[in-house]
């Protein structure tokens, strides 16, 4: 890429790491015309059609502020929503998709927030999967239900 500062066609990568959660890399780099340092971050593109058919980068935090309403008054940490937020950031990247729309994300979600909270799932399932009646509700108790049974009996 060009160079930020003299726009000089080339730079050289001086330095190259990944970050902790593997999914982007960090390059420094020199300018050899006017020797400015720069960095670059390369990530694999993901991005996110919201019902508004606006698109925008996917990001975690904003998974983090979905779920953290439903969270409200459980036993939910901020370190819970984060694992929560990027073990949903690596399902969508597994899917190899480059775009996903928010209800995906939603349905993406409800796996690890039923392991993380029940009450704090069945709050989003209500809004993810347009519960509209009492019977919704009733269904994906008994479902939750039949599982902790099922549990029990391994
Ligand atoms: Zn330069």
């Amino acid at each position: 890429m060009h160079c930020p500062f003299c726009r000089h066609a080339d730079s050289r990568v001086i330095d190259s790491r990944t970050s902790d959660d593997g999914l982007s890399i960090r390059r420094r780099r020199q300018c050899p015309q006017c020797g400015g340092r720069f960095t670059t971050i390369e990530t694999a593109s993901l991005n996110v059609i919201k019902r508004s058919g606006v698109i925008e980068p996917f990001s975690r935090e904003k998974v983090m502020s979905g779920v953290r309403k439903a969270c409200q008054g459980r036993p939910v940490t901020e370190a819970d929503l984060a694992v929560l937020a990027q073990a949903v950031e690596e399902s969508v990247r597994q899917t190899g998709a480059s775009q996903i729309d928010t209800n995906e994300i939603g349905l993406t979600i409800l796996g690890p927030l039923r392991d993380l909270d029940e009450v704090a799932y069945l709050r989003f399932a209500s809004v993810y999967q347009a519960f509209d009646s009492l019977e919704d509700f009733e269904a994906s108790i008994a479902q939750l239900r039949a599982d902790h049974a099922r549990d029990a009996a391994d």
